[in-house]
């Protein structure tokens, strides 16, 4: 039995890893891909303390997997395909086998969101992505579009901008939503080219993207944009499927807290950016995972 297992190995899993590893607790972290969740997708990172010149999103988690490792945190490579969560028992069921702990802390974060028309199934993986950083270099002095308007897309945006020939930045609306800053650097250069008030309607190609269908979302204009890649930032979708059911979410399905991260069922406990809250940011998921484990050394004092 072990006293804490925690699901998912992005930012918040490490840093509970870290405390608790730190704290003595029998704890195991499983992660069913390699550390790092998202931040690994994130060319760089201006905005986490203590980098002034920033530093490369794969770095980043690097260190926080080396730093609990060195207080012997496990982490193993398992796929969790079932939880069985009670306040009296919890059961991790794993491509392994069945995992007993005393306390579980959800960190398995959320994943980009389709924007669910016709050929963009079809063309994952051949034109069709999800991670600038992971693609980008493929579209070098290529056109690109990208769908959305938040602080990924934007960001996604101004690095495409190394590769790419023209970034053409779809979004529905006429006004950005990412923070002033990016909308400020973004709009700065010449390669971006932003088509507002504007939604893709289909991603045009067999084996390969071709291009992609436009509807004005104001004027009910179409057209047709000839590119060879199509980025999508259109927001996440939180990784709660094994919760369904089991734990209070909310109405867009994340797992809803109270201040010390836990959850509704007694001695299970939720950080990052699988929480329902109003900021999702690698700093804030790094106070939430330690903030979860403090409350689970609590919980289990209280079994006592
Ligand atoms: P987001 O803030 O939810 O933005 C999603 C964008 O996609 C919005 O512009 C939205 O349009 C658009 N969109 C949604 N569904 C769409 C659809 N079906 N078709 C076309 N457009 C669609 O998601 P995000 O940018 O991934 O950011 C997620 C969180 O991470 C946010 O809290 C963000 O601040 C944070 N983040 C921070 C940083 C940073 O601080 N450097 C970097 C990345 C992310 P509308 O604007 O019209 O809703």
């Amino acid at each position: 039995m072990e006293d804490l297992i925690i699901i998912g190995a992005g930012p918040a899993g490490l840093t509970a890893g870290l405390y608790a590893a730190r704290a003595r607790l029998k704890t195991l972290l499983l992660e069913k891909l390699s550390p790092g969740g998202q931040v690994l997708m994130t060319d760089w990172v201006e905005n986490y303390p203590g980098f002034p010149d920033g530093i490369s999103g794969f770095d980043l988690v690097d260190k926080m997997r080396r730093q609990a490792e060195k207080f012997d945190l496990v982490i193993e490579n398992q796929e969790v395909s079932r939880l069985e969560l009670s306040p009296e028992k919890k059961v991790v069921v794993t491509d392994k086998g069945n995992l007993e702990t005393r306390a579980l802390i959800l960190t398995s974060g959320a994943t980009p969101r389709k924007l669910g028309i016709e050929g963009e199934e079809l063309l994952i993986g051949k034109g069709v992505s999800y991670c600038a950083t992971c693609d980008a270099p493929f579209y070098r002095d290529q056109e690109v579009a990208l769908i959305g308007g938040g602080d990924t897309a934007v960001e996604e945006a101004i690095f495409l901008t190394r590769f790419a020939a023209k970034v053409h930045l779809i979004h529905r609306r006429d006004e950005l939503r990412a923070t002033k800053l990016l909308r400020e650097r973004v709009m700065a250069l010449d390669q971006v080219n932003i088509v507002w008030d504007t939604v893709p309607t289909r991603i045009v190609g067999d084996t390969e993207v071709k291009g992609v269908d436009l509807k004005n979302v104001k004027t009910g204009k179409t057209s047709h944009l000839p590119v060879q890649g199509v980025f999508v930032f259109v927001g996440y979708i939180p990784n709660t499927e094994l919760v369904k059911g089991q734990l209070e979410l909310d109405k867009l399905g994340f797992v809803v807290t109270n201040n010390d991260m836990q959850t509704s069922v007694p001695g299970v406990f939720a950080a990052g950016d699988i929480r329902s809250k109003i900021l999702r940011q690698i700093a804030t998921a790094v106070g939430e995972g330690a903030t979860a484990v403090f409350a689970v050394e609590r919980y289990l004092e209280s079994l006592k």
